[in-house]
């Protein structure tokens, strides 16, 4: 029989396996603290659940099923985590520091089904779908590499969910990763802290909007008009932007107060970068009045094995001028990790990398 992934259960279902096992419930939530909370990844450590339910749970449940086979370290300080799942699927997750505030960037797939052409990931095609708790151990593993097992991380932390993979097509364990992650007596990390990004699968933008817990929500555009946007990501060919732009309003009327919608833009060397289609980009978010939105510039991150380079640096400041101009908030997102593979659109399992980095022991 297989052994139950803990790491995915949610407190509620972690009472009921605790009440099947002959415990009393509240045993489920002493051991979703000691996984979510103290980070224990062995039965052994935790010394306040009897030594008999410890034996148990080693026979019929395991808290760890990621196996980190690499960690990258870039020259700066992002790290690259590339794991292994049970069966053997490549999992990468990502390590942002900054002055202020750390970022966990997660994988929502191994791999990903989206063509989006300048993405690296998307040359792997679907290998899977993560379950609820290899994405949530993602997040358990680096918090425990960088801050120590357990430890408070020193200033909270920020989620993304735009490592490989479309999310919104793997939504319920998503959803449930979500209900795990931001639970109070676990990582606690608040829906506010957490971005998840979407390359447009439509009906599932509607869903999110109605969420309980709901992280924000950043919508991969990187082109104004349906024909080249058809062209970048392949999906555009089953919702087009008109489409995806209302969904996006539905989305923009359910906000929060003070929070903003984001729209990615991958700037792509004489493809998507002129004066005109940062125009179009603008009368595009005017048309549909969001008013609460910002728009992330990401210079393209280049592989040999993709067609595109990263627009000049003039060009990136122009597109921003008129945008702004526009009164849209737009900030160019300057690339982290791009010696490790760790950047944007660069995760794809690359096993070695150049010389300039570091490949430190496995943890
Ligand atoms: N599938 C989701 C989650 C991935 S997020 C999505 O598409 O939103 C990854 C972000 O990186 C997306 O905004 C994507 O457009 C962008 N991206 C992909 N390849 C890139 C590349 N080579 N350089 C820069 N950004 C890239």
């Amino acid at each position: 029989m297989e052994k139950t992934h803990l790491t995915g259960l949610t407190r509620a279902e972690l009472v009921e396996f605790a009440e099947r096992q002959g415990e009393p419930g509240w045993r489920g939530k002493q051991l979703f603290k000691q996984i979510q909370a103290r980070r224990l990844f062995s039965f052994d450590e935790m010394t306040d659940l009897p030594k008999k339910f410890r034996q148990a749970l080693r026979e019929i449940a395991v808290i760890s099923t990621l196996k980190v086979e690499s960690r990258f370290v870039s020259t700066d300080g992002t790290r690259r985590y590339l794991m292994k799942t049970q069966d053997g699927f490549p999992v990468e997750t990502v390590f942002i520091p900054s002055e202020n505030r750390d970022t966990i960037c997660f994988s929502s797939q191994s791999g990903c089904p989206l063509k989006c052409d300048f993405c690296l990931t998307a040359k792997l095609g679907l290998l899977r779908s993560l379950s609820a708790g290899e994405i949530v151990e993602q997040i358990l593993i680096v918090l425990n590499d960088v801050y120590g097992v357990g430890n408070e991380t020193p200033h909270g932390t920020n989620l993304v969910g735009m490592g490989a993979g479309e999310p919104f097509l793997n939504f319920e364990n998503l959803v449930k990763a979500i209900e795990i992650i931001c639970d109070k007596e676990g990582l606690s990390i608040v829906p506010n802290r957490i971005t998840i990004s979407t390359a447009g699968i439509v009906p599932k933008i509607y869903e999110f909007a109605e969420l309980k817990i709901r992280p924000h929500l950043a919508i991969s555009l990187s082109a104004p008009t349906d024909e080249l946007r058809n062209r970048l990501m392949p999906i555009n060919r089953r919702w087009n932007i008109e489409t995806l732009m209302q969904a996006a309003s539905f989305f923009h009327e359910k906000m929060r107060p003070r929070e903003k919608l984001t729209f990615e833009y991958v700037l792509l060397k004489g493809v998507n970068d002129s004066e005109n289609q940062a125009l179009e980009l603008a009368r595009l978010l005017r048309k549909y009045r969001l008013k609460r939105v910002k728009v992330n510039l990401i210079p393209h991150n280049t592989a040999e094995e993709l067609d595109y380079t990263p627009s000049d640096e003039t060009k990136i400041e122009r597109f921003k001028a008129v945008l702004e101009s526009h009164g849209i908030p737009a900030y160019i997102r300057r690339p982290r990790g791009r010696d490790i593979y760790a950047a944007c659109g660069q995760l794809a399992a690359k096993a070695s990398v150049s010389a300039v980095s570091k490949k430190l022991e496995t943890i």
